[in-house]
């Protein structure tokens, strides 16, 4: 993978934030390994010295210096956790604040270019990748560098030559191995997390298609074409597993190669007296012991590499344009009933070369029925999500009010509406939870007269907890429910205009009569489009558009287009037949 400094420097950036935290955790690492080093130069010292049985005053300062390097390496080791992990939690906990914000942003554009599995694995699997940057990146590179520069100076007072053997053991270590291992696990570690990205996409679908999968016997397929990529990630994360196991042979085998020929440079300085007899192990000793700070920097890299992968596919997303653009300068909204106006709407999806609308015009004035009707794909939720603002209308063609939409700010907009969509979502939460998020405030009088009016007071009662009983995605419950839970939301929401995306379309004919009676009781006075699969009581509506492949091929009231007899009659008289 190309490694681009300026994708290093803006995963830097992430710490800026952090910056007094960064320094402090870096300067506890270093603290730790010097310490480790000290415990090592001077029991090293302490046992070489106590051979030659010298008064113990002599040996007093080293005894002390055992102790303080012992514990002193602990209590290191144990603020520089305590200081990375915070900045590693926060910087977590940031990230995901932030990807949340790009996905909500970005909605729905991104559902178009992502499977939701994909969109899951990066809000999820590759933020905590990131986790790794700060401390298995950053602290170990820094920290090996500072030990690699003191080692060197230090041992440079003694000799050069040593300096040279330890410093070229400590390099060799710590940036030819990572480097060779780099490379030889450079397809694996490219490969992974789009496997990752592509197996939690398989799970989440299998999952959410298990009910099709089990009606058309089709699990065993489905299942080979899990396995086989299983098989690949499996394959790949081996591969890496093999270089893994490579770099930590050389990580066992350089330090005591290098201990092996400090020991052999520094024998013939003894022999000539540049180097005193009792420093021979301490040198030897300190030399191993400088290798703990290089020993991370092979899973560096790795960590770098899947940190830099993980960070490219995050802030891709945030390169995506959103679907829709708040103006910087908005209008309030006018009070009460607002016209809608739609003049020569086209529209096409961002994705899509052809246009899904052409040539919309109708106006929707307080206290209209509209009725929108036509066959599948005609257009009709477009319409419906332009008028939400969920898609942004090309500017000039929608007017709230006598001004553009686009004046207004997008969540004005859908305050003005309330909406019964087919694709409602339940969470996985109380029923109380999910009426609130059409209405907050509502008190539990409001939520159980909602459930009412949208005929679900008995099934209300049947419940084990009431409004504390938990629904999953559909779990439990009748398409019939679902579409009258989305009901009662919108009376929740007792906005001034309505858009009802086929209200009664999983009830049966009694319970569509039932809510049809409701609905218009209700709705008297207040504009509400109505879009309509089965013809019912279009005798009601003040104008019906009747559309066809995104044009509106015939409009007016059910008596005039009867008589008409055209497309609107033949969608009539079979939908009566059925
Ligand atoms: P209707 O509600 O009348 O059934 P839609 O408005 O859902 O029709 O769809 C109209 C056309 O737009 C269809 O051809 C559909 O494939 C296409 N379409 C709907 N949603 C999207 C989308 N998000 N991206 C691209 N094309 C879409």
């Amino acid at each position: 993978m190309k490694c681009d400094a300026k994708d290093v420097f803006r995963l830097l950036g992430l710490l800026g934030k952090f910056r007094g935290q960064v320094v402090l955790s870096i300067l506890f690492g270093f603290a730790t390994i010097t310490s480790g080093i000290g415990l090592m130069g001077t029991s090293a010292w302490l046992i070489s010295r106590a051979a030659l049985q010298p008064s113990i005053a002599v040996l007093q300062v080293s005894i002390v210096g055992v102790r303080f390097f012992g514990i002193s390496r602990g209590v290191f080791r144990y603020l520089e956790r305590l200081t990375s992990h915070d900045v590693n939690l926060r910087l977590l906990s940031g990230l995901r604040r932030r990807v949340y914000d790009t996905l909500e942003r970005i909605w729905p554009a991104a559902v178009l270019q992502f499977d939701s599995g994909d969109l899951l694995s990066r809000a999820t699997a590759d933020v905590d990748l990131l986790e790794n940057f700060f401390v298995r990146v950053v602290s170990p590179v820094v920290t090996a560098g500072l030990v690699t520069v003191g080692m060197g100076l230090f041992t440079g007072r003694f000799s050069t030559q040593l300096a040279w053997v330890l410093v070229s053991g400590l390099l060799a270590n710590g940036l030819l191995v990572p480097l060779i291992s780099r490379l030889a696990s450079r397809k694996s570690r490219t490969t992974l997390p789009a496997l990752r990205g592509q197996l939690s996409a398989a799970i989440s679908q299998n999952i959410q298609g298990q009910r099709d999968l089990l009606v058309y016997g089709m699990q065993a397929n489905r299942l080979d074409q899990f396995k086989k990529l299983q098989q690949q990630f499996e394959t790949t994360q081996i591969n890496l597993a093999r270089r893994e196991g490579l770099s930590e042979a050389l990580n066992t085998l350089l330090p005591n190669l290098t201990a092996f020929l400090v020991l052999i440079v520094a024998i013939p300085l003894v022999v000539n007296g540049q180097l005193e007899g009792v420093l021979l192990a301490v040198v030897v000793l300190l030399a191993l012991a400088s290798f703990e700070a290089v020993a991370p920097l092979g899973l560096a890299t790795q960590n770098l590499d899947l940190s830099l992968q993980a960070s490219n596919r995050l802030f891709s997303l945030e390169t995506i344009p959103p679907a829709v653009q708040d103006p910087t300068d908005a209008l309030p909204l006018p009070s009460g009933s607002v016209s809608i106006t739609v003049s020569h709407l086209d529209f096409e999806y961002p994705s899509e070369d052809t246009e899904v609308l052409q040539d919309i015009s109708f106006e929707l004035s307080p206290g209209k029925q509209l009725a929108i009707v036509g066959p599948s794909g005609a257009g009709k939720s477009t319409l419906i999500n332009l008028l939400l603002r969920l898609w942004d209308a090309p500017p000039g063609t929608i007017f709230l009010g006598g001004e553009d939409i686009h004046q207004y700010q997008t969540t004005d907009v859908r305050h003005l509406f309330s909406t019964v969509s087919q694709r409602g979502w339940l969470f996985g939460r109380t029923l109380r939870q999910n009426l609130l998020i059409a209405q907050p405030d509502a008190e539990d009088g409001q939520l159980i007269r909602a459930l009412e009016q949208a005929q679900l007071g008995e099934w209300l009662d049947t419940l084990p907890d009431g409004l504390n009983t938990w629904l999953g995605e559909g779990l439990k419950i009748s398409g019939g429910e679902k579409q009258r839970l989305m009901i009662a939301r919108a009376l929740l929401q007792n906005r001034p205009i309505w858009l009802l995306d086929e209200p009664t379309v999983h009830l049966d004919p009694a319970g569509e009569q039932q809510v049809l009676d409701m609905l218009e009781k209700t709705l008297k006075g207040r504009s509400t489009v109505w879009i309509m699969h089965n013809l019912v009581r279009m005798e009601n509506m003040g104008e019906i558009l009747v559309l066809r492949e995104g044009r509106v091929i015939e409009r007016g009231t059910h008596a005039s287009l009867m008589e008409l007899d055209g497309y609107y009659r033949f969608l009539h008289d079979t939908s009566a037949g059925r």
